[in-house]
C-alpha cells in the first residue's frame, strides 16, 4: 500500500494537490475524498477539475448529489453524497451508469454509499490542523497504486 502525508498550507496547496492527482491520472480512476465539512474536498476537486481542463465554476453538487463534466479526455463525475438519505438513492440514480471505462469519479462523503458505491483507487483524507490541512493520499488498488508512484514529489 503506497501512501502520501502532503502538508496543505493554505487553499492554493489544495488546488495544486488536486492538479498533481489530475495529471497523473491516465485513464478511469475511482476517488473517495474524505473529511470534515469545510476541509478543502471541493476545493480539491476544483484544482482536479481545472487540471484537465476545465474553465467554468466547479460548484458543489450537495443537492443534485452529482455533478457530471464532459472533458477533452474523458468525462469527470464529481459526486458529494452528504446529503444521502439512503445508499440505496445510488441504485435508483443509476450509478454503475457513471463509473464507467471512460470515466474519473471523485465522491465527497463516500462513507454515505457504503455498500453500493464501486471501490476506489485512491483515498484521500483531508484533515484540519492548527494551520491550514493536511492530506493523507493511499492507494488501494493497484491502479492507485501506480497512480500514486507517478505522483511528481
Ligand atoms: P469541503 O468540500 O471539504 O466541505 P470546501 O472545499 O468547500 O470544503 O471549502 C474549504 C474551505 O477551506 C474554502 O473556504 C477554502 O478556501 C478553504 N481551504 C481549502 N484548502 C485549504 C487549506 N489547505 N488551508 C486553509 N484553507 C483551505
Ligand atoms: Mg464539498
Amino acid at each position: 500500500m503506497i501512501n502520501r502525508v502532503i502538508s496543505l498550507p493554505d487553499e492554493q496547496a489544495t488546488l495544486a494537490l488536486g492538479h498533481r492527482i489530475a495529471q497523473a491520472c491516465t485513464g478511469a480512476t475511482v476517488i473517495y475524498l474524505y473529511g470534515d465539512l469545510g476541509a478543502g474536498k471541493t476545493t480539491f476537486s476544483r484544482g482536479f477539475l481545472q487540471a484537465l481542463g476545465h474553465k467554468g465554476n466547479v460548484k458543489s453538487p450537495t443537492y443534485t448529489l452529482v455533478e457530471p463534466y464532459t472533458l477533452e479526455q474523458l468525462n469527470v463525475y464529481h459526486f458529494d453524497l452528504y446529503r444521502l438519505a439512503d445508499p440505496e438513492e445510488l441504485e435508483f440514480m443509476g450509478i454503475r451508469d457513471y463509473f464507467t471505462d471512460d470515466a474519473i469519479c471523485l465522491v465527497e462523503w463516500p462513507q454515505q454509499g457504503a455498500g453500493v458505491l464501486p471501490d476506489p483507487d485512491v483515498e484521500i483524507h483531508i484533515d484540519y490542523q492548527a494551520q491550514g490541512r493536511e492530506a493523507r493520499v493511499t492507494a488501494v488498488s493497484t491502479l492507485g497504486e501506480s497512480l500514486l508512484a507517478r505522483l511528481a514529489s
